[in-house]
């Protein structure tokens, strides 16, 4: 006679958890991939180059030295301090080592952070369509996520006064990305004047979410609310190492916050983590310091197939894309071919062999759109784009 043995009880909390639905997309593909179709990947939200090769060096240095055991659960001096010279040089003010918390990848920081400041009945406003993860760790934590819309007539930017209009005594905490996933758009000098204003009348926090803040075209500048007066005490500044320097695997990230709440982040670090991985981190401080020769090459190479695909996508029927200002991404409106996006998605994976995103995987404002990653040569964008209009001509 067998037992049934009873099902894993799992707690209520976990019904609340998102995810990234690029992984399941690049599952799919593999999938098919492995049945003998021919995919293209435009799916993927990292940079297709390797890692720089003096980074790389450093890294196996580190190992060979003997960087392989624990460390500092907020992150190696060395590091630490390469990290305050960087945001001298790109937010103009100087935090102290006792603001920096280092972790593997930036993505901790946000879980850290959001588990830390937010409770069940707070509110936080994040960007919508936007990184999934937001919306998943507001929910996660019991607290309310407010979508604030990033609408394409805006530029994929916010409205200002619809902005006003979200903010009320629950609101905790505010989250911004600029250059923003999945749209390409920034914010303007004025947007993070107006977010700065509000949260030091109302004395609310805000996460900086600046991992593409390298990877910006055309003379656009970044403007990081960080830099302005009054700013460091209830601001999170949160970057990584994954984007710019092509260094996803790593897992390399930061956060740079007020110092008692680094002292619980650290807290949090040492019941997770333990540390962020030793060697990883003496790469990172080559990344900071060294040559940037092959990231300025990196993002002349995004440049020409951004030009590249906006071009191929608005010639393509039904479709209309803006030029994206920052990042690697495009956001086509796809909302005229009469299909919604999830099964435009799924479409093009199996009838074209070309995986892209459905903008509603970024929230409820991604619907009509698609996320396409250009992180991919020129020669492949061609093909997915004739192989799109090919599909395209079949609905
Ligand atoms: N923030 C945004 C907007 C992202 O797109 C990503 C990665 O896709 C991350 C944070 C996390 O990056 P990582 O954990 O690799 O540093």
């Amino acid at each position: 006679m067998s037992i049934k043995l009873p099902m894993v009880k799992l707690a209520e909390r976990m019904s609340r958890l998102g995810t990234e639905t690029a992984f399941e997309v690049m599952a799919k593909a593999k999938a098919l991939e492995a049945q003998g179709k021919d995919m293209i990947y435009l799916q993927i939200g990292e940079p297709d180059f390797p890692t720089p090769k003096h980074i790389v060096e450093a890294g196996v240095t580190a190992l060979r030295g003997g960087q392989t055991h624990y460390c500092a659960s907020s992150g190696i001096l060395p590091l630490k301090e390469a990290i305050v010279k960087e945001v001298v040089s790109r937010r103009g003010v100087a935090p102290s080592l006792h603001n920096i918390v280092v972790t593997p990848g930036a993505k901790p920081i946000l879980f850290f952070v959001i588990l830390a400041l937010i409770e069940a009945g707070d509110e936080v406003i994040y960007p919508n369509p936007g990184f999934p993860i937001y919306e998943s760790m507001i929910s996660f934590a019991g607290a309310k996520a407010v979508p604030l819309p990033l609408r394409e007539e805006n530029d994929f930017s916010f409205d200002h006064d619809e902005f006003c209009s979200l903010i009320n005594e629950r609101t905790r905490l505010i989250i911004l990305n600029s250059p923003h996933n999945p749209t390409g758009g920034i914010l303007s000098r004025a947007d993070v004047e107006l977010v700065a204003k509000i949260a030091r009348e109302r004395n609310i926090m805000v996460l900086s979410d600046e991992v593409y803040k390298n990877i910006l075209y055309d003379d656009c500048q970044h403007y990081s609310i960080y830099s302005l007066a009054d700013m460091q005490e209830r601001t999170i500044l949160l970057d990584g190492f994954s984007k710019t320097y092509a260094m996803t695997g790593w897992r390399l990230g930061f956060g740079v916050m007020p110092k008692d709440l680094a002292k619980k982040i650290e807290r949090l670090m040492v019941n997770s983590n333990s540390c962020t991985a030793t060697f990883t981190q003496y790469a990172g401080i080559e990344a900071l310091k060294g040559s940037t020769t092959e990231v300025d090459g990196m993002v002349d190479t995004f440049k020409s197939r951004r030009d590249f695909i906006v071009a191929g996508l608005n010639q393509l029927p039904g479709v209309k894309c803006l030029m994206p200002k920052g990042a690697f991404y495009v956001f086509p409106n796809v909302a005229e071919l009469g299909m919604g996006s999830d099964d435009l998605e799924n479409y093009l994976l199996h009838e074209s062999g070309v995986a892209v995103l459905s903008g509603s995987a970024f929230g409820q404002y991604g619907e009509g759109f698609l996320r396409l990653s250009y992180a991919n040569s020129i020669e492949n964008i061609d093909r997915a784009l004739q192989r799109i209009n090919n599909a395209l001509d079949k609905i």
